[in-house]
């Protein structure tokens, strides 16, 4: 653990997700103003493909707007919609002051055939179309002024980040091992500024990718994605969506633990050391898949000795 007080901060930056019911929203924003605190680069929220929760979404994305001084990143997905649809639901959240994005392509509902992946077939399609409705609209915003309800300063608009997803172990509808590397060129090309990847078990996996990755000339940052799992009912759900393979020593931990504290350290003690090993080996950062609860991923980068003073 580096302990060396005048070594520069690693960055850091957490997802949520949007809230399935208001009366949750209260514990929501809470979580928030706790990450916030802990001073991350950005905070991500997540976003339904289809559009089933992209309301939700942009009303946390507000949230954090608003009420703190951290940057809010927006994930959009393509599937199912027009370019026309596509268009105006990123000048929607454009025009709601974000201007951070992973763009996605996202999966057809259960049930759906890849025919329902509308006109963007990729995510660097969706990239593109970013940029260009990101071009297209106004060249200036509206900042509020702390303590002046009604008053806003008018700035130029600054180009927009554009994040896009990485899969170190292979995405589930990959056919051979370059093809993720491929995608993720394909993507740079595109205009992604920053990829941030799929979950992983062992900083092999992210550091041996990244080395692929680099090697075939993708020289975008690439910020690990990490995932606190806490029980086996959350490891078999991730392993079901992400297609990785069961991380033996992890599960056997988790299934012998009899108490739900026990099993939160462990997955704590988990996260933190793949945290560790990541940045030790050249990550540029973490991006902690946070589940809406502020305490555990808080307590991932502590223990990384991740985590700067908290701001007072
Ligand atoms: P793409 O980059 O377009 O493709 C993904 C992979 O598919 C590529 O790596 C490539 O290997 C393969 N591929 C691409 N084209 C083809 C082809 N023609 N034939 C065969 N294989 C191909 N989903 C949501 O709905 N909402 C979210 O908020 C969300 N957040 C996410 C955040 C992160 C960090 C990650 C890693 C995933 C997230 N997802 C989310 C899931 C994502 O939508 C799915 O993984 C989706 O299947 C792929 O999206 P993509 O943007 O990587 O697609």
């Amino acid at each position: 653990m580096s302990s060396d007080p005048s070594a520069p901060c690693t960055p850091f930056s957490f997802e949520l997700y949007p809230p399935r019911t208001a009366a949750n929203d209260a514990a929501l924003h809470e979580t928030v103003l706790r990450l916030a605190d802990a001073g991350p680069d950005f905070i991500s929220v997540t976003y339904g493909a289809g559009g089933s929760s992209g309301g939700r979404s942009l009303d946390v994305l507000r949230f954090i707007r608003e009420n703190t001084d951290v940057e809010p990143l927006a994930h959009l997905t393509c599937v199912g919609n027009t370019y026309a649809a596509a268009a105006s639901l990123i000048r929607e959240f454009l025009d709601a002051g974000i201007l951070s994005f992973l763009a996605l392509r996202g999966d057809p509902p259960a049930g759906r055939s890849e025919a329902y992946l509308g006109d963007l077939e990729s995510a660097a399609q969706l990239v593109q179309l970013i940029d260009r409705v990101q071009t297209e609209s106004a060249p200036y915003e509206e900042t509020p002024i702390p303590g002046l309800p009604r008053a806003a300063r008018i700035t130029h608009r600054r180009t927009v980040n554009i994040a896009v997803a990485a899969f170190p172990k292979g995405h589930p509808r990959s056919t051979h091992r370059t093809q993720d590397v491929e995608a993720l060129l394909a993507k740079q090309a595109a205009g992604a500024t920053f990829a941030i990847t799929q979950l992983f078990f062992h900083a092999d996996d992210y550091l041996a990718f990244v080395e692929r990755a680099r090697a075939a000339g993708v020289t975008i940052p690439i910020l690990p994605g990490i995932m606190p799992i806490t029980s086996p009912t959350r490891l078999r759900r991730v392993l079901e969506l992400t297609g990785e393979d069961l991380p033996s020593e992890l599960s056997i931990a988790l299934e012998i633990e009899p108490t739900a504290e026990g099993r939160r350290e462990i997955g704590i003690r988990w996260a933190s050391r793949l945290a560790r090993e990541v940045v030790d080996g050249g990550a540029p950062g973490v991006h902690l898949y946070a589940f809406n609860q502020h305490e555990t991923v808080l307590t991932v980068l502590a223990e990384a000795g991740l985590l700067p003073a908290l701001r007072s």
